[in-house]
């Protein structure tokens, strides 16, 4: 941590010799005054859309480098009394809002010479390459922006790589080399033509067109950002319902679900098959073996349903080792067909569980009750489920491992 904030007052010393060596061409005019409130007042604003990525202990900030078109403007002085401004109400800002952190005061050194360096180097360049910053008509003008933004990006990436070198979170060539690859073309063409544009509104004296460039670059990035909220929400909250409707143990739907999709289902005009199976003599699993041995078996007979259903059709866990299943888009006979299939199933598995350190294969069946409501039939859903857990006490008194079903009668 020493050698990042030595480094970081280090670069604000370099910063403040480029300011103090600049200070000869450098005029405080009531025009630099309007350009300084206009770029302070716009950062400020766009602090909240920044988008700020966290490696290890360290924040990096990636955003639009609009230092540059300042810098290009007013030269290492005013551009370094502009950083000193913002980074200073940023600073001011963060711990007024309590988001401040201890190395608050480092960064702020850090962001003020980083900026002031890297944008002062492109100033440099820039004047060089496009014979005078005032010179801002053809297309030697974009060259000289586009290698001005390329050079500010890759100054930022090397300060960057510097500081995480000394902070030990980048060890090897190719770490670093994965963060300057985070820097993509996209972006540097995006600083190079907000710049760009930005400079040449300030160097015809257009301020009120430079506002308006920046209040579109607002408005984009807002609802830009504002749309990667809304998805991120709406993903959270269809996790958060599908947790909710899910049984934790087998993954099936869960008796919350159940009522959901009673009420959604009645008055509809489809004919349902309303299964109500558990298995038998449970109990003893549970006592000869454990509970987790149990879960076992509740799984691998969710498990066989699942797969024993059609897309449409809904398994739903009722109670610990009893199910309901919803079959859709069947007649009676297919209904008693299924049930008896799954009866087989169920009945020639074979589940493997560990015990007492060593696997046992457990086998097991199960009762089943039908009952079957025809399309159009006013009987409530809630009465069928009825009907059907009924039906599964009569298989369970008969014997159990069985099917006892009955349909609606047709008035
Ligand atoms: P029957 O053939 O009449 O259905 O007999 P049974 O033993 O299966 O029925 P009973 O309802 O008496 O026993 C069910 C047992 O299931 C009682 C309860 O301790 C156990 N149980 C309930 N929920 C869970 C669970 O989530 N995991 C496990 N392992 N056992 C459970
Ligand atoms: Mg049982
Ligand atoms: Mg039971």
């Amino acid at each position: 941590m020493v050698y990042v904030r030595l480094f970081s007052l280090a670069l604000f010393a370099v910063a403040l010799g480029v300011a103090a060596a600049g200070i000869g061409s450098f005029r405080l005019s009531g025009e630099y005054w309007k350009y300084f409130g206009i770029y302070l007042l716009f950062s400020i604003l766009y602090n909240h859309l920044r988008f700020i990525s966290k490696k290890g202990k360290t924040e990096i900030e990636y955003g639009i480098n609009y230092g540059l078109s300042l810098g290009l403007y007013a030269g290492p002085t005013g551009l370094f009394l502009f950083e000193l401004a913002y980074r200073f109400a940023n600073v001011l800002y963060r711990k007024l809002d309590r988001t401040a952190d201890p190395e608050e005061w480092s960064d702020f050194f850090y962001n003020v010479g980083s900026f002031v360096i890297q944008n002062t180097v492109a100033f440099f360049l820039f004047s060089w390459l496009a014979h005078g910053a005032g010179d801002v008509h053809g297309s030697l003008y974009w060259i000289a922006i586009a290698a001005a933004a390329l050079l500010t990006g890759f100054l930022s990436d090397t300060l960057i790589v510097v500081s995480f070198v000394l902070e030990r979170e980048i060890r090897t060539w190719n770490e670093a080399l994965e963060l300057y690859k985070t820097r993509t073309p996209m972006a540097i063409a995006q600083t190079a033509l907000t710049n760009g544009l930005l400079f040449y509104f300030i160097a015809a004296d257009e301020w009120p067109m430079l506002v308006g460039l920046f209040l579109l670059n607002y408005l984009a990035s807002y609802s830009m950002l504002f749309k990667a909220q809304s998805i991120q929400a709406r993903v959270e909250r269809d996790n958060f319902e599908k947790m909710a409707y899910t049984d934790h143990l087998t993954g099936v739907h869960n008796r919350t679900y159940m009522e959901k999709v009673i009420q959604s289902m009645e008055g509809g005009n489809e004919p349902i098959g309303i299964v109500v199976t558990d298995i038998d003599r449970f109990k003893c699993i549970n006592d000869t073996y454990n509970h987790s041995v149990g879960d076992r078996v509740i799984r691998h007979f969710a498990d066989t349903m699942k797969a024993s259903c059609a897309e449409n059709d809904i398994v739903i866990r009722t109670g610990g080792e009893e199910f309901t299943l919803l079959l859709r888009g069947r007649s009676y006979d297919d209904c008693l067909d299924f049930c008896e299939r799954l009866r087989r199933v169920v009945e020639e598995s074979v589940v493997e569980a560990e015990f007492g350190g060593a696997r046992v294969d457990i086998r097991y069946t199960a009762s089943f009750g039908i009952y079957f409501r025809t399309a159009g039939s006013v009987t409530p859903l809630a009465s069928g489920y009825v009907h059907a857990d009924n039906l599964l006490l009569q298989s369970k008194q008969q014997g159990r491992n069985r099917i006892a079903g009955a349909r609606e009668a047709i008035a």
